[in-house]
This record gives C-alpha cells, structure tokens and sequence, in this order.
C-alpha cells in the first residue's frame, strides 16, 4: 500500500469506532439571520444552541461599528501584534475591558483557545503543578498538558483540599470555568478563592459563559460573588459568546499582561484579532455595560423555561444560567432527541462523550434574549412531546 493508502485505512479505522460508537459528528450549514429565524437544510428552524445570549451577533450598532472599522483598516490586521498588528482599536478595547472587570490590565487574544494555552502554558511549566475543576473547557486541559506542569483534575473542594495539601510543586495553579460550559452551573468560587489563599496556588477563571449574562453590568461570575483581582488574578473571557463577536482576552495584574505580551506562544506567532472584530467587541461591551434589560429579559425566559420545564416533568439540571441541560445518558438518546425536535422546527444540540463525560450524554439547550416567549412555550411543547412522561 502506499503510504497515502496507509494514512486512509488508518483513518478510515478510527472514523468506523466513532460511528460504532455514536460518536460521529457532522457538520451542519445554515443561512444567516438571527437565532429566532435560521433556515437549515432548507427548513425553517429556531436556533436554541448558539451562545450568542444577548442577541448582540446581529444587534445594528455592532455590526455597524464593525463596518465601519472595516471600511477603514480593511480585513485583516496584516501582522501580529508585536510587529505592525497592533492598532488603537485594539489598545482602547483592552482598556475598556481592564477598567469593566476592574483588573490594572488586559490583554486581547485572537481566540479564547489561545488566551487559555498562553496564560497557562506561561504561569507554569514542568516541577509546577495545576489543578482543573473535573468539567472544565477543553482548551483548558490540553493548555495544561501542553504547559509541562504535574496535572490533577479534582471532583470538588475537598477534593482539591487533599490534592492541594498533597502535592509539593514550586507553583501551584488552579483551573476553573466561571459557568461549567455543558452543565450552566457556577464555579464555588469564593470557595476556591479561600482555598487558593490557604495554600498559596494562583486561581484562573475562564468565564466564557459569564461575562455579560452575570453580574452586575455583566461583569461575570467573579464580580457576581464580590471577588476582584486580589482574589482571582488571572480572568480569561472571549467575544465569541455573549459579545456575538469573535476573540478573547486575559485580564490581571500589569506583570501578568507584560509576561503574556513577551512569553505566551499563541500571543506572540499568530495574526492579530482583525481590527473591525476588535470594534464590534468595543460597540458590544458598550451595550453590555450600560443597558441591563437583555439580561433581564435573558433572565426571565430562563425562569420561565425552567418552571415549563418542571411542569412537563422534564429532568432538568441545577443550572440558573442560560445553559440549560437535559441529560439522557447514552449518547445514541440524545442525537435521537435532537433529531425530533429538528423535525419540528427546533435545533438544539446533542453533545456527546467526550466533551462530557461518559453516561451523560445530553441535549444542551441555550436560551438568548433574543428568543421570544413564544418561542420558549413551543421548544417546551416538542421537549414534552419528545421526552416528557409517557412520551
Ligand atoms: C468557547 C470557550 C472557549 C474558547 O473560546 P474561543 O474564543 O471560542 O476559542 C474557552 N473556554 C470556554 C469555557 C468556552 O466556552
């Protein structure tokens, strides 16, 4: 066989295992137009898996500023920040994200991915150690592997107690999403805070989910629980959530930001953020600063899911957050479900081992301020008719 027939039977294995499996993924197309109005293969269907919360992907003032900014610096930022990438864009964006979660300083990463291998593959390194919370975001573990530190993954906070009376490193860094991004539920984190102080570790937040959609004027889940950068010294957050847009950003203390600009690899040898995407993150952090009601509006739909969602008898998880989970266990229940409630209009995703772990498959159902009640009340109708008791 030559060697590229060798690399397509090789392939052709490990693709056969995941269909065995049921745990092929396809990709799908749809059209563009907000998440209340997508077409998808021709159907017309309400997008309830788009983390897109605050509706703010399509909101005018966005997708103007991004226009504008476009027309003038043109596409792309045509280099990486430390050669000629770098424009006042950029810098006022890193600014205004420094002064809303009150960090000295913040540093704007091309995607969330890379803020979280740059940040930890730059705190620590092999004789350190870290510590991730069992359902952390992928790019959190493989950033820790890649860092060379010792690896624990912990269950809870006396988990991570003994793990961190235990192990002997020179620096110690705890891992933690701010929102569990497939189970909507919160981080302990003035827990971990405590914890950290006791032992001397450093704390890292990823609150991808949170910033925007918690806290008071969408600071997050740090600033939801009263802590600052004393407490949490590394903050991590993306525009590809609930800003609608695209990127990230590490947040922390000026020395942190300054090792970041002259260590983290995903920093220094990549193109930076295209200058019209920094300007739609401006316009949208605008909008989440200083009007609440798309969060109140969030928050209502949220309750008002959950409550139909109790009076249909449907499993729902603890979560309080847009991310509302329904388990099914094997994965072959959920790809199932979600299949159905596409059949009728509604697409949520089914997510699968292993970005979950095994036995938990799910349907993962975001919910966004853009959603209608109506909307809401008909998801509920085809979950009850597809799931509910007797169904
Ligand atoms: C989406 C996400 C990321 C990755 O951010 P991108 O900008 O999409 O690369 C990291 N962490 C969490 C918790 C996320 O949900």
């Amino acid at each position: 066989m030559s060697a590229a027939g060798e690399l397509r039977a090789a392939l052709r294995g490990r693709l056969e295992r995941r269909r065995r499996e049921g745990l092929y993924r396809s990709l799908r197309m749809r059209g563009p137009g907000p998440v209340t109005a997508q077409r998808l293969d021709g159907r017309a269907v309400i997008d309830f898996c788009s983390n897109d919360y605050l509706g703010l992907s399509t909101h005018p003032r966005v997708v103007s500023a991004f226009r504008e900014a476009g027309g003038r610096y043109g596409v792309g930022a045509r280099a990486a920040h430390l050669v000629s990438g770098h424009t006042e864009l950029h810098a006022e964006l890193e600014c205004r994200l420094a002064a809303w979660t009150g960090r000295e300083r913040a540093l704007v990463f091309s995607t969330g991915f890379m803020a979280n291998l740059g940040a930890i593959t730059t705190l620590v390194g092999p004789g350190d150690a870290v510590f991730q919370a069992r359902l952390n975001h992928a790019s959190l573990l493989d950033a820790g592997r890649a860092s060379g530190a010792r690896l624990y993954r912990y269950r809870d906070l006396r988990h991570l107690e003994r793990l961190l009376e235990r192990a002997g490193a020179r620096h110690r860094l705890v891992v933690t999403d701010g929102v569990f991004s497939m189970d909507g539920t919160l981080a302990p984190l003035p827990e971990l805070a405590a914890l950290c102080e006791r032992y001397e570790a450093w704390l890292m937040v990823d609150d991808a989910h949170g910033l925007g959609v918690l806290g008071p004027q969408g600071r997050g889940t740090v600033a939801l629980h009263g802590l600052g950068q004393d407490e949490v010294p590394v903050l991590m957050g993306t525009f590809g959530k609930a800003l609608g847009g695209f990127g990230a950003f590490v947040a922390g203390p000026g020395e942190l930001i300054e090792a970041l600009i002259q260590e983290a690899r995903s920093y220094v040898y990549t193109t930076a953020l295209p200058p019209a995407v920094a300007a739609a993150a401006l316009a949208a952090l605008e909008i989440v600063e200083t009007d609440p009601r798309r969060r109140v509006r969030l928050d209502a739909l949220v309750g008002r899911f959950r409550a139909g969602a109790r009076a249909r008898g449907l499993a729902l998880a603890e979560s309080r957050t847009p991310i509302q989970p329904l388990i099914l266990g094997p994965p072959e229940r959920a790809v199932a479900a979600a299949d159905r409630l596409m059949k009728t209009g509604f697409w949520v995703a089914a997510i699968r081992p292993p970005t979950v772990p095994r036995g938990t498959a799910r349907l993962r159902i975001t919910l966004t301020a853009a959603h209608t009640e109506e909307q809401v009340d008909a998801l509920l109708e085809a979950l009850g008719a597809t799931l509910g008791q007797g169904a």
